[in-house]
């Protein structure tokens, strides 16, 4: 994206309906387990109310009787282990509930049919941000997903899908959409790198050519979208990414929870990860899968692009998303006790 459209996600937002779908009873049980971490956030309470414009948008704001309702011992489709996972987690939480409530819904996930798809951001033709030294975002995500894209399936990931889309910003977006819903993906990541409003730019020269950029802001960024129709999922995903990244010794990007970012700023869903919420974007909400957005990194930052460009930093980002998805796939019994 041009300059004057800073941050390169913005382009994913669109007007439009929320998309409907199957209630999932995991969607409220992982919600039992995040305000360990997140409870200090204010979001979280609009969800229990509903009483917020976006509680009443969001279908998926469910109350908490909702981890009690009935649900098929089965899955129709048995890749979805991830609800498996936050039903079980559910068990941890205060909420009390039926032990029946508590048994995992589907079968363990098989890395070998667990569909993810990973958007490369943007597209040759609308390139996203421009970098402190005039390379375009596009290039780096395109490169930092092929290294996701391999590492997942060096882990048995078979049925990774790097998705590549074509045309306009706008309309790529949708396009984008539809090829996941299409390939019925069990989760979807979209790669990005970040940079500033114009407002913080500052002017050099790089190799001769008038270039941008500022230092003031660095750090990764997880954004999830409170419209997607398995926005608690997407969240578990979100907060294992994050982690993961944070693990790697890696600073997310405290910026977007400041006032200075104006119409920019976003909620903070949990202030140790990096994860935040920004409902608006079309790849979030009209996905009918679990979806999550990462900024890997910032590009206008002088020194943080040169590390972004390493393939020492891809390999720590790559080892982090591949690290998430696997224990988003692979639940973790033994550190749960038996139930
Ligand atoms: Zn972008």
């Amino acid at each position: 994206m041009k300059r004057r459209e800073f941050i390169c996600v913005l382009g994913s937002i669109a007007s439009g309906s929320w998309p409907r779908r199957r209630t999932i009873i995991a969607a409220m049980a992982a919600m039992v387990l995040l305000p360990i971490e997140v409870s200090d956030a204010g979001w979280l309470s609009d969800l229990f109310k509903g009483s917020s414009k976006q509680a009443k948008s969001a279908k998926q704001a469910k109350s908490p009787r909702h981890v009690a309702s009935r649900k098929p011992a089965t899955s129709a489709k048995p890749a979805a282990s991830p609800k498996r996972r936050n039903v079980k987690l559910a068990a941890l939480g205060p909420v009390a509930l039926p032990p029946a409530a508590l048994k995992p819904v589907a079968a363990a996930c098989d890395p070998s049919k667990f569909r993810i798809v990973l958007d490369v951001g943007h597209t040759a033709e609308s390139e996203g941000a421009i970098s402190a030294r005039n390379v375009t975002e596009f290039v780096f995500n395109l490169r930092l997903a092929k290294r996701i894209e391999e590492k997942l399936k060096a882990e048995g990931f078979a049925e990774t899908r790097l998705l590549l889309t074509e045309g306009k910003a706008r309309r790529s977006l949708f396009k984008r959409v539809a090829a996941a819903n299409n390939l019925q993906a069990d989760l979807f990541l979209s790669i990005h790198h970040d940079s500033v409003p114009n407002k913080f730019l500052e002017d050099w020269e790089f190799e001769g050519k008038k270039s941008h950029f500022s230092d003031r802001f660095s750090g990764y960024s997880v954004f999830v979208s409170r419209n997607n129709p398995d926005f608690k999922t997407s969240l578990s995903f979100a907060e294992l990414i994050g982690k993961e990244m944070k693990a790697q010794g890696l600073d997310y990007a405290k910026q977007y929870s400041q006032p200075i970012m104006g119409r920019h700023q976003r909620p903070l869903l949990n202030k140790e990860t990096g994860v935040y919420r920004y409902d608006e974007l079309i790849v979030l909400r009209k996905t009918q899968m679990p979806a999550v957005l990462l900024e890997a990194g910032s590009i206008i930052n002088r020194d943080e692009e040169l590390m972004m460009n390493s393939p020492e930093r891809r390999e720590i980002i790559s080892s982090s998303v591949t690290a998430a998805v696997k224990e988003f796939c692979e639940p973790r019994w033994a550190m749960l006790g038996p139930l």
